[in-house]
């Protein structure tokens, strides 16, 4: 929500009336000089939003404080021009409201249209996030990137690399809602062991790495692509088997890490909706994205989600860091999922991360049954990896 300055108004002030943080009101304010405060003028204090109410016959500041069980002075706050003596009816008050730390069980299926609205949301309810596009799809699509914290440590998040792996999607864009809840709210209990990672870590959240795909697959061919997707699923209008991007290539398969291996042990030779590597490693843009990403940024740590098997994956070759174990070890403890170092398989970005950068990387298969996962198994897998999440960015020492 945005606030107005008042006369002798601090961030410090803001941050105790609110109870949100200091920092995150600083970095939700970028633009703004927290030593000159201007009269007048707005800032942003994350984690709320503003509910306009219309005053009835007999209202108070107290009643309405009751009523949405609101600390009064936030109440008269928000309200600076409001006589709290003579409340006129049908007047509007501002009623500063924290933010639900919504479970967000989905019902609805989830494609590039709620990827965006999610991010929109989280835009402007967590000003101190930054969302870039690190990469454009085949079809134009963004393929976002939002970034939280501002620590040394980096650890990335990607989803929805497959198709019709599209829960992933909804799933991490949820760890991260309510990741930022806690980071923001000083009274939530994890709020502290949060926080503290938000200057010790810098999170990277990729949500979906194959919009075109995952279109596709929620919701049909479009005009433009009917024809050639068509053509690549042998005539079949049912779209739920793929895993590639619209173009028919596997985009965990593109990487080069073992790609010429990978290639003969598919054998898949022209686009297909699963498991075509492409004619050369990195020969579609979300693949080249992604590679570009790790290239620029040196992540300490990568996690790929994907569906279906309740197990992750965390080697390649025997490249991987000795501390890739010891993770292991505790994700697959609070996860209850199976830990498997190796499986037979190459050019995934898992293998190319630790290929190239020999550090700890991730492949988790989230869930059980046949894909695309039916959205009852969201709470199941959500619980799951809650704890990953938040232990991924706590690090450990
Ligand atoms: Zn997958």
């Amino acid at each position: 929500m945005e606030i107005i300055v008042r006369a002798g108004d601090t961030f410090n002030l803001y941050s105790q009336l609110f109870s949100v943080p200091l920092d995150l009101i600083v970095d939700s304010n970028a633009d703004t000089d927290p030593n000159l405060l201007a009269i007048g003028q707005t800032v942003k204090i994350p984690g709320y939003s503003i509910w306009q109410y219309t005053v009835q016959p007999g209202d108070t500041f107290w009643t309405i404080h009751n009523r949405f069980s609101i600390p009064l002075q936030r109440l008269l706050f928000v309200n600076p021009l409001v006589q709290p003596q003579n409340l006129k009816i049908g007047s509007i008050i501002r009623v500063p409201v924290r933010l639900e730390n919504q479970p967000l069980i989905r019902s609805k299926e989830y494609a590039f249209e709620e990827l965006e609205q999610d991010i929109n949301q989280l835009e402007s309810a967590y000003p101190f996030i930054t969302v870039t596009e690190i990469g454009t799809s085949v079809e134009g699509k963004s393929i976002y990137m939002i970034k939280v914290g501002k620590g040394s440590r980096r650890v990335q998040w990607n989803a929805s690399f497959h198709a019709n792996e599209w829960i992933t999607s909804p799933i991490l864009m949820s760890l991260l809602n309510e990741h930022l809840w806690h980071l923001t709210n000083t009274e939530s209990p994890t709020h502290s062991e949060r926080i503290k990672t938000y200057s010790e870590c810098s999170l990277y959240v990729i949500g979906m790495v194959n919009p075109d795909g995952v279109d596709l697959v929620v919701k049909g061919p479009t005009e433009a692509n009917e024809e050639s997707v068509l053509a690549i699923n042998n005539g079949s209008e049912d779209f739920s088997g793929w895993k590639a991007n619209i173009n028919g290539v596997d985009l965990n398969d593109q990487f080069p890490a073992g790609w010429e291996l990978e290639k003969e042990r598919t054998n898949v030779t022209s686009p297909s909706p699963r498991d075509f590597p492409g004619n050369a490693p990195l020969d579609q843009p979300e693949s080249q994205a992604m590679a570009e990403l790790a290239n620029q940024i040196p992540f300490d740590m990568m996690i790929a989600l994907h569906t279906q098997g309740a197990e992750f994956y965390w080697g390649y070759e025997g490249l991987e860091p000795a501390i890739s174990q010891l993770y292991a070890s505790v994700f697959s403890e609070i996860s209850g999922y199976r830990s498997v170092r190796y499986v037979d398989s190459h050019a995934g970005y898992k293998d190319w991360f630790i290929l190239e950068f020999r550090k700890p990387g991730f492949t988790f298969e989230l869930g059980k049954g046949v894909n695309p996962l039916p959205l009852d198994q969201f709470s199941d897998i959500y619980s799951a990896m809650n704890p990953v999440f938040i232990r991924s960015i706590k690090g450990i020492t």
